[in-house]
């Protein structure tokens, strides 16, 4: 191992940065925290972490801010903490560039396991080939450049988003259960919040609109089905 992650907790809530810095210690990582906004971003400017876990609710900014405001320079990965269920549609709508979220409260020894999947997933082990390119219907979905359209219209997914219509759209005509797809998508091997995969999916239909791919396979979890005939022209 080439030293240890360095992990940013930003956090207000004391007994909160405390007890997650101490699951993270022991789990081998270098741990910072900031209480504020204004801190968080003094840390991440005095020294890139590896991986930031960002409270969403903090005395002088929105969550949502900061993560905007990194995103700009930078594509550290970002795990949102959140304290309420109804914050996960904001944080995953919005698109503020968090490559996944918490619901506090959280049970720690998941938090360590999505911070480590997180690591993982951005430690370039997983990037695809470059040019590699999936046509279906309407819909093309570039690896490379990470770029889905529709026709001729480009159309703008989220991290998540793009990686669950690649995951799909390569996996054609064989059905993926919700774990299956929280594993390959977002790395857990934790019996995982499966609802992830729901609002993900309801987000790629409402942006890819009638040509979405996706079919929803009751009990079981989804599957990019058979191309449609072209539309009739003329
Ligand atoms: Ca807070």
């Amino acid at each position: 191992m080439t030293g240890a992650s360095n992990v940013l907790v930003v956090e207000d809530e004391p007994s909160i940065a405390s007890f997650i810095s101490l699951y993270l210690k022991n789990a081998g990582y270098t741990v910072r925290t900031a209480g504020t906004g204004g801190a968080a971003l003094n840390a991440v400017a005095a020294e890139m972490p590896s991986l930031i876990l960002l409270d969403l609710n903090l005395p002088d900014m929105d969550g949502v801010e900061i993560c905007r405001r990194i995103r700009k320079t930078s594509d550290v990965p970002i795990l949102m903490l959140t304290a309420r269920d109804e914050d996960v549609d904001k944080i995953i709508g919005l698109e503020v560039g968090a490559d996944d979220y918490l619901t506090k409260p959280f049970n720690p020894r998941e938090l360590v396991a999505r911070v480590k999947a997180v690591l993982r997933r951005t430690s370039g082990e997983r990037r695809r080939d470059e040019g590699a390119e999936i046509r279906h219907g309407d819909v093309v979905i570039n690896a490379g450049r990470r770029e889905v359209l529709v026709g001729d219209d480009e159309v703008q997914l989220a991290p998540k988003e793009f990686d669950l219509l690649w995951e799909l759209l390569d996996h054609r005509g064989l059905v993926l259960t919700r774990d299956q797809l929280l594993e390959r998508v977002w790395g857990y091997t934790f019996a995982g919040d499966t609802r992830t995969v729901d609002v993900h999916v309801r987000q790629i239909r409402r942006k890819l609109g009638e040509a979405s791919p996706i079919v929803t396979v009751w009990g079981v979890g989804y599957k990019v089905g058979a191309e449609r005939s072209p539309a009739p022209t003329g």
